[in-house]
């Protein structure tokens, strides 16, 4: 008889996309790391579709580390997705979310985990104290990012922090609870209001392997996050669509003007040129239009943004 499961203190969830060249580092700094918490732990490592020995590591590793519990999804889904789909079968009282390579130190945790207890926090966030191993092309558009999500006034973002955070149950319950499709969790926790604090870590580089972020990634994780909360592009739409207007009422003016004092007009280059701008800001409008209307079909469809394949919790393997 397997003896009644203690209550779960603490999940870390750890998203991996082909990670196999990290994963044996990965192991051994987080499985010390909790076995020295002494508190009853699981580790939720979400596989998300990897096409590497990813998986056949995982469960290697399993047969000697009954804490790791892996769960796989069916086909590559995204950082974010594959983070949702460790909160929602994560069953700690507290989760952690952390990157598979250890550019955010697992050595962190338990002082998040004690700044959570002792200030009676939900949310802790990890804050990249110092950025400079990052490539500068990262920090350029990290900064971009955060400037941009700033500026649209959407939600008070603390900058530099990522997705490694520490969340209560009750954060992770209502994370769970959106019906929010390609949420950016990194500005939905926040929204969410509840009381929290900040760690700072020192960003380390990535341990072996390489990004998972490729530009196109990066863009769409950036047009989800501005789409997500703010209309500010709607209505930049509308004011380029006035002042188009406005231009072409002074074009129209000008022409007539000049007509009626007898001067023939050249016109064909400035008839070009005002076709080709005024097509350019309605196929940008447009754009921008499709981007909300996209979002909106999405969520009707309401089509989840992961499948899970396989949980070793629910097949003990
Ligand atoms: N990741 C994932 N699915 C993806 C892309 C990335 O689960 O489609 C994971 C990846 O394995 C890593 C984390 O998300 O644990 C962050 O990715 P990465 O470190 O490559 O991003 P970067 O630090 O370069 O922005
Ligand atoms: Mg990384």
């Amino acid at each position: 008889m397997p003896e009644p499961a203690a209550p779960i203190a603490l999940s870390i969830v750890v998203p991996m996309f082909n990670e196999e060249a990290v994963l044996p580092l990965l192991v051994e700094r987080l499985r010390t790391v909790a076995d020295g918490l002494d508190t009853a732990y699981e580790v939720v490592a979400v596989d998300d579709g990897s096409s590497d020995a990813t998986p056949v590591l995982l469960e290697r590793y399993r047969r000697d580390w009954p804490e790791l519990r892996i769960v796989r999804l069916r086909a590559n889904s995204g950082h974010q997705a594959a983070i949702s789909a460790g909160l929602a079968r994560a069953r700690g009282d507290y989760v952690v979310t952390l990157d598979a390579d250890l550019q955010d130190p697992p050595e962190v945790i338990p002082e998040m985990l004690r700044v959570a207890r002792e200030d009676a926090v939900d949310v802790v966030y990890g804050v990249r104290h110092d950025r400079s191993t990052d490539t500068a092309f990262k920090r350029g558009t990290a900064r971009l990012f955060y400037w941009i999500i700033r500026r649209l006034g959407a939600i008070e973002a603390p900058q530099d922090a990522g997705d490694y955070r520490l969340m209560s149950r009750a954060t992770v319950q209502a994370v769970n609870s959106l019906p929010e499709q390609n949420r950016v969790l990194r500005l939905v926790v926040p929204a969410l209001g509840f009381p929290s604090a900040a760690v700072g870590y020192t960003r380390e580089v990535r341990a072996a392997g390489h990004t998972k972020y490729p530009l196109a990634k990066m863009v769409r994780l950036a047009v989800d996050s501005v789409t997500g909360f703010s209309l500010a592009p709607l209505r930049f739409a509308t004011w380029l669509g006035l002042l188009g207007g406005l231009a072409a009422l002074g074009v129209l003016v000008y022409a007539v003007v000049a007509r009626l004092l007898g001067q023939a007009l050249p016109g064909w280059t400035s008839t070009v040129v005002i076709v080709a701008a005024v097509g350019a800001v309605q196929l940008l409008a447009l754009g921008i239009l499709g981007e909300y209307v996209g979002r909106m079909y999405a969520a009707m469809q309401a089509r989840p943004t992961y499948f899970i394949a396989h949980d070793s919790l629910d097949t003990g393997r």
